[in-house]
């Protein structure tokens, strides 16, 4: 593994900001990050001879802890030195770490009280699509023209996932849907199915992986244990959860089939403000992957409730109403902790594309979806991880014929190009990684 010796010459806590974005620097180059502590090495510092200069305004924001991207990023999303040279340190930490959404007393939140896309600096620059960070981290290995970094071509990996909101509903959504169409004889079919069967919506979850294993990938399935509507601490208002019991024994029984064949279960947490922990005791199996249920995030209030438990993996922060970068990066990171200034030690996955953003909140046809989509996984064919969230009741034939398709389709892109699906497991091994590299260098 090669190395580039850095000296990092800044005051505290600035030091751990630059320290931790050198080793992520590092992590997305394939280094070995090692420090000097003589002045010897690559320089990092506030003053203008150094190899790499940090901004004072970058050193103002974290001192003051002032995020909103209205003072950090006026005019485009780039902190600049006072000499006018760009500072990719400064930036990268602040969009890696999700800084615009900590700590804003004026911020105006969305009906169930998450920070809005349209209050992004995404939105504000209209680049929810690209990938900042490896942009920028390209600069910064092209400005310390250290030759022998090279961005290697991966094909890049995918997280396939399923929050399960619902299955008992099937009856309801299918009979209306067969209803709709006016097919008489699919009515009584659907109501025999489930008195004869059970809710189609478990039984789908085998055809489901059937889909997956056809074309050699595996998915997660997210499960809710709360139920019904529950309150909202943050807006006091209802928000409807899941219509299954967790512990009951045919949803038990399922999960332990998604164990057997090679597919994972995961967490999917309510959005009351209860531990991670009392939620994650009521599911009968080990489970050790998070998402928030309506991505429902509030920083850095989720980042220390996920600290605190045993999840290891969180896969929640992902912008409800549109598809995209979060934190305009394309790859897992373990985020910084702003109180503690050194890392947390869960790894951060993104979600970049989930089907409810087309089909309810932009009301787009499949059709249209798809274009989006392919589009987006055209521009990240290397060297990211593009996590896919799909609902379990959109795999119906019946509801969402438009929708099962799309993922087929979907699948076959990913199968055509040669990117593979990912497991917990091996994000695990990714975690392991990043964790040790962040210890090792007292972060
Ligand atoms: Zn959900």
């Amino acid at each position: 593994m090669k190395e580039i010796p850095a000296y990092i010459d800044l005051p505290s806590p600035l030091q751990n900001c630059i320290k931790y974005v050198w080793i992520v620097f590092c992590q997305h180059y394939d280094l070995k990050p090692t420090f000097n502590t003589k002045r010897e090495g690559l320089k990092i510092s506030l003053s203008e001879d150094a190899d790499l200069q940090v901004s004072r305004k970058f050193s103002s924001i974290i001192r003051n802890k002032r995020f909103k991207h209205k003072n950090v990023f006026p005019n485009q999303p780039l902190l600049l030195c006072e000499n006018g040279k760009p500072d990719y340190l400064g930036t990268c930490f602040y969009l890696l770490n999700y800084l615009q959404e900590y700590n804003d007393p004026d911020l105006v939140t969305d009906e169930y009280g998450r920070f809005p896309f349209k209050a992004s600096y995404q939105a504000k620059f209209e680049n929810v699509e690209s990938d900042l960070v490896s942009d920028y981290f390209r600069k910064i290995a092209e400005s310390i023209s250290a030759g022998f970094i090279k961005d290697r071509k991966t094909a890049s990996r995918v997280f396939l996932s399923h929050d399960v909101d619902t299955i008992t509903s099937s009856l309801l959504h299918e009979g209306k849907a067969a209803l709709v169409q006016k097919d008489f004889p699919l009515v009584m079919q659907v109501i025999l199915k489930h008195i004869l069967e059970g809710p189609s919506y478990l039984n789908q979850m085998d055809r489901i992986m059937d889909i997956h294993d056809k074309q050699g990938f595996k998915s997660t399935f997210f499960w809710l244990v709360e139920r019904g509507r529950r309150k909202s601490p943050y807006t006091n208002k209802p928000v409807p959860h899941s219509d299954y019991r967790i512990q009951k024994k045919r949803i038990i029984k399922k999960q332990y089939k998604i164990l057997r064949r090679g597919f994972e279960n995961g967490l999917h947490k309510s959005v009351m403000k209860k531990p991670f922990n009392e939620e994650l005791d009521r599911i009968d199996l080990p489970v050790i992957g998070n998402r928030n249920h309506y991505l429902f995030v509030r920083l850095p209030h989720h980042f220390n409730a996920v600290e605190k438990s045993d999840i290891l993996l969180d896969f929640s922060l992902g912008f409800g109403r549109m598809y995209g970068h979060r934190n305009s990066y394309g790859r897992p990171i373990i985020p910084f902790n702003m109180s503690k200034y050194k890392a947390y030690s869960f790894l951060e996955v993104p979600l970049q594309i989930m089907d409810t953003t087309f089909k309810f909140y932009h009301k787009l046809p499949a059709k249209k979806a798809e274009k989006s989509i392919i589009d987006f996984l055209e521009n990240h064919r290397y060297n990211s991880l593009i996590s896919i969230l799909w609902h379990n009741d959109m795999f119906s034939p019946i509801k969402n014929p438009g929708w099962l398709r799309l993922y087929k389709t979907i699948l076959d892109y990913l199968r055509q190009n040669k990117i593979r699906s990912i497991t917990q497991k091996e994000l695990l091994e990714e975690r392991e990684k990043q964790l040790t590299s962040f210890r090792s260098n007292f972060l």
